[in-house]
């Protein structure tokens, strides 16, 4: 059967111009989200100034400054000084423009495309900073937690019916009676509460038992932010994704190790990070199937 895409019905527009301006915009938004990976825990602006080379300075022409290309062309070396650049800068722009595809595959062209865009670039730029620097800054989590309420709040008054799943499942169906910009708040806050408050109590458990510090205060931010917009069941299901692939990663380094240290530091937020990104594209479907197969 040939289906013919919402974004072919809404621009008039063949679906192959859509991915193609897609995957650039994901490769500009990536060589944003290097600036801000870079700078955001070094507390520097991430405007001003322009793009310089980290080791000799010089600023970075635009032609020289072109998504993934420019890294390439300029075989990885600073044109003034030859010094090597990061090849995270190319991965990132690249990464970025390969889940924007997905994200337009997945979630089609719709009123919650552009907030899945943000939510993921976010979650990028947080995975790479907490991979680099074992912190998640306040000025990502928070922004990301009120941009998820602001969502929630506006959603159902915008575009009428709810792109939540949630609103229609224990115990905000409760609320059926409420107007639905209400229930969709409640939703945020349940999600928040749960997305963050279970990684709080677990860390808190933890320490009691163990008496040292199991979990960051940014990993619980993060899962406000991250809760507030997927809701509870993504919420917990983005955690268990999160300790999971968490997990298999620990046994990889472990195994790696010569001297075996079980105490090893590892970056929470980037499996968070990918376990988020999953729960977004294909939680609902996995949680329907699971209940499918098991219940
Ligand atoms: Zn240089």
């Amino acid at each position: 059967m040939f289906v013919i895409s919402t974004f072919e019905t809404s621009t008039g527009l063949p679906e192959l111009v859509g991915f193609v301006f897609i995957f650039f915009l994901g490769a500009m938004i990536g060589s944003f989200l290097n600036v801000v990976i870079h700078r955001v825990p070094a507390r520097e602006s991430i405007v001003f100034p322009s793009s310089a080379c980290p080791k000799c300075k010089s600023r970075i022409k635009f032609f020289d400054n072109l998504p993934i290309l420019s890294w390439l062309i300029l075989g990885g070396k600073c044109r003034a000084c030859k010094s090597l650049i990061s090849p995270r800068y190319p991965a990132v722009e690249l990464l970025t423009a390969l889940l924007f595809i997905l994200v337009f595959w997945k979630i089609e062209f719709n009123a919650f495309l552009p907030v899945a865009l943000i939510f993921v670039s976010c979650v990028i730029a947080l995975v790479f900073i907490d991979a680099e620097e074992m912190i998640l800054p306040n000025k990502i989590t928070y922004p990301l937690f009120l941009f998820a309420l602001i969502v929630r709040l506006i959603s159902p008054i915008f575009f009428g019916v709810s792109l939540f799943a949630d609103l229609y499942i224990f115990p905000l169906n409760n609320l059926a009676d409420y107007p639905l910009w209400l229930v969709s708040i409640a939703g945020g806050v349940l999600g928040a509460a749960v997305g963050g408050g279970s990684l709080w109590l677990v860390g808190q458990i933890w320490e009691r038992l163990r008496g040292i510090e199991a979990m960051g205060l940014g990993d619980v931010k993060m899962m406000f932010g991250v809760g507030a917009l997927l809701g509870w069941r993504l919420a917990l299901f983005s955690i268990f994704l999160g300790a999971l692939t968490g997990a298999i990663a620990g046994i990889f380094v472990i195994a790696r190790q010569k001297e075996k240290d079980f105490q090893t530091q590892m970056p929470f937020g980037v499996f968070l990070g990918i376990g988020s990104i999953i729960a977004l594209l294909f939680g609902e479907e996995i949680i329907k199937w699971y209940f499918k197969v098991f219940f």
